[in-house]
């Protein structure tokens, strides 16, 4: 039995019948440019997410670099962010002539550590950009709390964390904006690339309107230098048809998760904690192994057929791209570079599945 990391030809089995005849009745309107799919996907998924605006643009890539640009982010300023991320986090930062400043996360959470957000401000700090790392909400009153008193920008980096919520409310409604990828295999997922950018601030969302579609507001009037970053109109037919079933599909990856952590009992793994003050989607499974066991590991579960990888090898304040920034030590992401290894996670996955991974990893063990 092969197990991927996630069943996205098993899930379209399951869509098919009501994808294929909705995506050629779009074929056939052919209003292919910011057209009815799109304008009703913002509407619902600003009604699932509890925020003002939601508009769609061509990648999370581009959702994050339009939700910095909308908030004031350019030349010469600093944005604290963490380093145990995907690199798209801080390109999105240097996109806009600002500077990354790499702090460290939490054991546990994986996520940024507030007291490291507030050691790392400079005058120069203009904004935080927390990431909801494998679907688990950063710690946000308490980063609220540092923004404020400090008078901060946040940008949330919700790729990971599609229907997530942090003492109730949906992660990027939180913070000033918030910017959602839909590649392929995250927990809301389309055909191809897309993106999302969500924010409670008017004006916000209408910097993103104009920043999205070359700078205009109006056609052939262009107040500045924009971009063409928008929603496709057939990605938009899928999220459509996927967002209505998206408690369905995060319910059943925590359900994932919690027979994970029972099956892997006893093994000395440390699994995740289920928190109980905010809902981890479990976009990834990640556990810490022993270092020196890590990659055994890893290739034994390989080996059976079942995928396994490791997020994320390389801290970016340890990458290439990002050598000339300051050198820091981040000894919790580099400790967790060096332990993390993650497992499949999909709604579909049945519980045999889940038992054949798990005996894998012990037989590893
Ligand atoms: C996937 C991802 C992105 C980038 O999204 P794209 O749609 O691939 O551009 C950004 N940040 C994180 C944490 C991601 O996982």
């Amino acid at each position: 039995m092969q197990i991927p990391m996630v069943d996205l030809q098993g899930q379209y089995q399951t869509l098919k019948d009501e994808i294929e005849p909705a995506m050629l009745q779009a074929l056939a309107d052919a209003r292919y440019i910011l057209g009815p799919n799109v304008q009703a996907f913002e509407q619902e998924a600003a009604d699932y997410l509890g925020v003002r605006h939601a508009l769609g643009c061509a990648s999370g890539t581009d959702a994050l670099h339009l939700a910095l640009l909308a908030a004031g982010i350019g030349e010469g300023d600093e944005v604290i962010t963490t380093a145990f991320t995907f690199i798209a986090t801080a390109e999105a930062i240097r996109y806009c002539g600002a500077t990354p400043v790499f702090v460290d996360i939490l054991p546990g959470s994986l996520n940024i550590d507030p007291q490291a957000i507030r050691a790392a401000i400079t005058p120069r700090t203009r904004a935080i950009l927390p990431v909801h790392l494998f679907g688990q909400p950063a710690d946000m009153d308490e980063i609220r709390a540092i923004a404020e008193e400090n008078d901060l920008k946040i940008i949330e980096d919700c790729a990971q964390s599609f229907g997530a919520a942090y003492h109730g409310s949906m992660t990027g409604g939180i913070g000033d904006a918030g910017a959602y990828s839909f590649f392929p295999s995250k927990n809301l997922g389309g055909f191809g690339d897309g993106g999302l950018v969500t924010t409670n601030d008017d004006a916000i969302a209408e910097q993103i309107r104009i920043l999205r579609n070359h700078g205009s507001s109006q056609q052939y009037h262009h107040d500045v230098i924009g971009y063409n970053s928008r929603l496709d109109e057939l990605q938009a037919v899928v999220l459509r048809i996927k967002l209505k079933r998206i408690d369905n599909y995060n319910q059943n990856r925590l359900r994932v998760a919690l027979s994970y952590n029972r099956l892997l009992e006893g093994t000395g793994l440390e699994t995740p904690a289920i928190p109980d003050d905010r809902d981890h989607i479990f976009h990834q499974y990640t556990l810490l192994c022993d270092e020196t066991r890590r990659d055994a590991i890893k290739n034994h579960v390989q080996s059976k057929q079942i995928a396994c990888a490791v997020y994320y090898p390389i801290p970016l304040h340890q990458q290439k791209a990002f050598a000339d920034a300051p050198r820091v030590s981040l000894p919790v992401t580099e400790e967790t570079s060096r332990r993390c290894l993650s497992f499949p996670v999909f709604p579909e996955m049945t519980e045999e599945q889940i038992e054949t991974v798990c005996g894998a990893i012990r037989e590893a063990l």
